[in-house]
């Protein structure tokens, strides 16, 4: 397979698919450029070859075109500040226009192009209400159809394909997948950051030192049922927290008050407990809770047993106790992997646990541990606690390192390696 580095981008054009799906304010000001500084060394690399770069991402969830929230010209400036060229700017990712702004690209000069999901084809799925599923099979099937002259079109702009958004590896979309088709395997390739999330993704999932302990956290079991269980053949230890852990609490026959609760996932959370156990995993769940008279900062707050809430209160995040033995457990790991946090992290008054945690991850991480943080709100939390750089390795992907993890194969990465 070809690799950026080994590549020669001296005179050519690059369609590079990036992530600069960038949080905007309400004046269209960036709020995060994490994404788009995320792009730079891949970027850079191919200006400094000589080549140049039709730069290629979506914005938010537009539903028509043009839909000026999602317009991608707000970050132009931006971009262009970064990578140093002025970069123009292509008011549609599709026509004639556009094809002539492509085709006379010099080395070293930026195009970026409109909001690609301004088309419906970018993701090959119909747009609207349907009165049938027949009517909607019929719509889809019109813009799988369309969507081989969109994939085409795009291709032909350039020379040579790089995918450097991981965020998007999980969709079989026109630009993150089905493009790869149009190059020959000499000619399409990760860039540097995609390559990274690949490399600490397989890590995690074939080359892991062991013990391995992963944290599963976060709101819901139904949302983390499958990695959960995918996990359970590969970790040695897995700590389920933040608001599964009442789910679990209850099915065991514990008092959660007004703790959030999935009670359509009670059997499934005990039908975990026996697998893991079948598995000689170690399910490692709290033991204590700091409980709120309500959902809020200021709630008035006690620390509790998990399986004795009281009436009126709710568990909002893990108590010391419990503290102290994930942090014991994830001390003794040697590979981690933390997704999602031990509590309402949102609220000042209830990151402890989710402190603690990061502290312990830094703590294996300076012993020798390979850590992988990943998902929105574990890299939120890294970065409120300022330890983003003390973890071996932050994703920029939530959904798709999820999916990589449950064992799935991404159409980003597939499309590109040919299996
Ligand atoms: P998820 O999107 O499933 O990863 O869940 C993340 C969200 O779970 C965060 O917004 C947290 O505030 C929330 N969360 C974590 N622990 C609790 C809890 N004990 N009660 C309610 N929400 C929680």
């Amino acid at each position: 397979m070809q690799t950026i580095d080994q590549f020669n981008f001296a005179g050519k054009k690059a369609f590079v698919r990036v992530d600069f799906n960038v949080p905007v304010d309400e004046n269209f000001a960036i709020t995060d450029d994490t994404r788009i500084r995320a792009a730079m060394p891949t970027l850079k690399k191919i200006l400094a070859d000589g080549g140049s770069l039709i730069l290629a991402s979506h914005m938010g969830r537009p539903k028509k075109n043009p839909d000026p929230k999602y317009s991608l010209k707000v970050i132009v400036d931006h971009v262009s500040k970064l990578l140093g060229v002025p970069v123009r700017f292509a008011p549609d990712c599709m026509g004639d226009q556009t094809a002539a702004l492509a085709a006379d690209l010099k080395p070293g000069e930026a195009l970026l192009l409109e909001n690609l999901r301004f088309y419906a084809e970018e993701e090959g799925k119909p747009r609207g209400e349907f009165a049938t599923d027949e009517e909607k099979a019929a719509a889809k099937k019109v813009v799988k159809e369309s969507q081989k002259e969109f994939t085409a079109k795009l291709a032909a702009y350039a020379d040579c394909y790089v995918n450097d958004a991981f965020g998007t590896a999980h969709r079989a979309h026109a630009s993150t997948a089905l493009i790869a088709k149009h190059f020959d395997e000499n000619n399409k390739m990760f860039g540097y950051l995609m390559e990274k999330e690949v490399k600490a993704v397989e890590k995690v999932m074939t080359d892991v030192a062991r013990p391995f302990t992963a944290i599963m956290g976060g709101s819901k079991v139904s949302s983390k049922i499958e990695i959960i269980e995918n996990l359970l053949t590969k970790v040695d230890s897995l700590i389920i927290t933040g608001g599964m852990t009442y789910t679990f609490t209850k099915a065991q026959g514990g008092k959660i008050g007004n703790s959030i609760c999935e009670d359509d996932k009670l059997e499934l959370s005990l039908e975990l407990l026996a697998k893991a156990k079948e598995k000689g995993v170690n399910i490692v769940l709290a033991v204590d809770a700091k409980a709120a008279d309500s959902f809020s900062n200021e709630a008035q707050t006690q620390f509790v047993k998990v399986n004795e809430i009281p009436d009126g209160w709710e568990g909002l995040d893990i108590g010391p106790e419990t503290e102290k033995i994930f942090a014991d457990v994830i001390k003794n790991s040697k590979t981690i992997l933390w997704n999602g946090p031990t509590g309402v992290f949102e609220f000042d008054n209830f990151t402890s646990g989710s402190r603690s945690v990061g502290h312990a991850i830094v703590e294996a991480t300076k012993n020798g541990a390979f850590s992988l943080v990943g998902g929105g709100d574990s890299v939120a939390c890294v970065n409120k606690f300022g330890i983003a750089d003390q973890v071996s390795y932050v994703s920029t992907g939530g959904g798709a390192l999820l999916e990589a993890i449950e064992g799935r194969i991404l159409p980003g990465i597939e499309a590109i390696r040919g299996y």
